[in-house]
């Protein structure tokens, strides 16, 4: 280990985040201590696979559980909170959140059965530990009480923006004061660690204040019913629906399980304040005039088994789309979801209904910075040495060539990806190793992890079908005494196979007799042979290897 000064080296390790967006995890450690910022999630592009999300490889914290002092959470959202009840369960350690994103947590922990040790995190009063002290800065972004952290270390101040946007008028909350960071800048930042995911953005990003006045006039002139889309999280957009639904005069329903669980977190948390006199059952909106409904739904992002996918097919049990309807999609379409989305959206207009979207109407801000305003937090903070975080790889390469623009040396800004570990001293920030950095894939109705392998297996049988052979042979004679039967799932249309399958029953009467000869194979060396024989004949007959499984019965 190197050492400056008599000092230990700071060791930074991103074990999600950087590279994809998603799953953001870093962890801080000096000497016995290590701190774990955020612990979050990514939603999986193999769902039809049964992998709804996947988790950081959380390895290196199960090797060095005993350092880790804290999980300390800049906001509650699913890509920094989704994985604590995994984290926890194998290294639990207090965790540090804000109010709001706490009660998330603590919501989420209890369908899974962990007690966790809560403290809530005040903005502007340090949380001490042995060798770092955290202090929470408020910040703009798409969900309430987002926080920036300031992290005191034996070395010099890291700021970690966490994801933020500078917002001069949020609908919750204060615009982000800047003066922090700028007396920070003043005292000596070591390192900025910043939100890359809108470096490709120039200027400045817009104020949620823009929606309001769109949500206004869209609420205004309803010929039926109106379904807005929001990620359930986004409580600053609910709470304007909610408004602008008290100043209207209409009622609001919820849909979706994490839109009725968080609006219900956000009311006892001090947001939403006229839920009461405004929300109505999803039973109850057929008692009401349909163009004085408005629904708010969870399935922004065409999610497989989402309400709105469900509505879109038109079937939902309460809820029916007809002509004069409107659906309003208040949400970024996420890279990889898009498909999906643009599937529902057609059947969204199949069922009459009217459908607003981003790229069609200004009715979604993003809640992260655009580059402007990443340039400004370089500019106040002006760090020795930089990271871009929250990114994919060309985000980070674009966030780091802003900083080398803005005074950061070029050798100072360092690109970073998963698993990698970085040395910090006073002097110096370089990649120095790597730790153990596999995905973890999970699946939703059971919360199991799943091994790459079986995925693989899965995709197979997706790809190729499935084909399954049974026969049974006396023990003693090594006769067949029954069989072999073929059956296949996924390979062919029923009625189409002509010869195909008694072809391939000679294929394995023929592996039988020669093997059967010998006198001494047993079933699993002959179940292998049938494997790969009958692959064989069926990619000569079908050009496709289907995933065969044989089972060879001795009686
Ligand atoms: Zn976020
Ligand atoms: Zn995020």
């Amino acid at each position: 280990m190197s050492a400056t000064k008599g000092k230990s080296s700071l060791k930074i390790i991103p074990i999600g985040g950087l590279g994809e967006i998603g799953l953001n995890c870093m962890m801080f450690e000096y000497e016995d201590e290590i701190i774990v910022v955020d612990c979050g999630v990514m939603f999986s592009d193999l769902q039809m696979l049964g992998v709804d999300f996947m988790i950081p490889d959380m390895s290196y914290l199960k090797a060095h559980k005993d350092r880790i002092k804290a999980y300390v959470i800049t906001h509650g959202h699913e890509d920094h909170i989704g994985a604590l009840p995994f984290a926890l369960k194998s290294h639990p350690a207090p965790i540090y959140a804000t109010n709001f994103a706490g009660k998330l947590i603590e919501s989420k922990l209890a369908e899974h059965e962990i007690d966790a040790e809560f403290e809530t995190i005040e903005p502007g009063v340090p949380i001490k530990f042995k060798h770092f002290t955290v202090t929470a800065v408020s910040v703009n972004h798409s969900i309430v009480e987002a926080m920036a952290l300031f992290i005191d270390t034996p070395l010099g101040k890291i700021v970690f923006t966490g994801d933020f946007k500078m917002d001069s008028s949020p609908y919750y909350g204060d615009p982000m004061d800047p003066k922090p960071f700028q007396k920070a800048g003043d005292e000596g930042v070591l390192l900025l660690m910043s939100d890359s995911t809108n470096v490709e953005r120039d200027g400045h990003s817009l104020s949620e204040e823009r929606i309001f006045h769109k949500f206004e006039e869209i609420f205004s002139k309803p010929t039926g019913l109106t379904l807005v889309a929001v990620f359930a999280s986004n409580i600053g957009r609910i709470g304007q629906v909610f408004e602008l639904a008290g100043k209207l005069g209409k009622k609001v329903a919820l849909l979706g399980r994490s839109m009725e669980q968080n609006t219900r977190i956000a009311h006892e948390s001090g947001y939403l304040d006229n839920l009461n006199s405004v929300l109505i059952s999803v039973d109850a909106i057929e008692r009401y005039p349909r163009k004085d409904v408005i629904v708010l739904s969870t399935g922004s992002q065409g999610e497989y088994r989402s309400a709105l996918v469900r509505i879109s097919a038109g079937e939902h049990k309460n809820i029916k789309l007809t002509e004069g309807d409107l659906v309003v999609m208040s949400s970024k379409f996420i890279p990889g979801n898009e498909k999906a989305i643009g599937r529902m959206i057609n059947s969204l207009f199949r069922q009459g209904a009217d459908v607003m979207y981003e790229s069609v109407a200004d009715i979604h801000v993003s809640g992260h910075a655009n580059a402007g305003e990443l340039r400004a937090m370089i500019k106040m903070t002006k760090p020795k040495f930089f990271i871009p975080v929250h990114g994919e790889y060309r985000h980070l390469v674009k966030h780091a060539r802003l900083a080398r623009e803005n005074g950061v040396p070029k050798e100072n800004a360092v690109i970073a990806v998963n698993g990698d570990i970085l040395e910090l001293t006073p002097d110096r920030l370089r990649i120095t190793g790597h730790v153990e950095e596999n995905r973890v894939f999970i699946e939703g109705e059971s919360g199991s992890d799943v091994a790459k392998v079986t995925i693989k297996d899965r995709r197979k049988v997706a790809e190729t079908g499935i084909v399954f052979m049974v026969l049974i042979r006396n023990s003693v004679s090594k006769r067949v005494m029954a069989g072999p039967d073929i059956l296949t799932r996924g390979l062919l249309e029923e009625g189409t196979e002509g010869d195909l399958f008694e072809k391939a029953k000679e294929v394995v009467l023929a592996i039988m007799d020669d093997v059967a000869a010998l006198e001494r194979s047993k079933p699993v060396d002959l179940q292998e042979e049938i494997r790969i024989g009958l692959r064989r004949y069926f990619y000569s007959r079908l050009g496709k290897k289907p995933v065969v499984m044989p089972i060879v019965i001795d009686l």
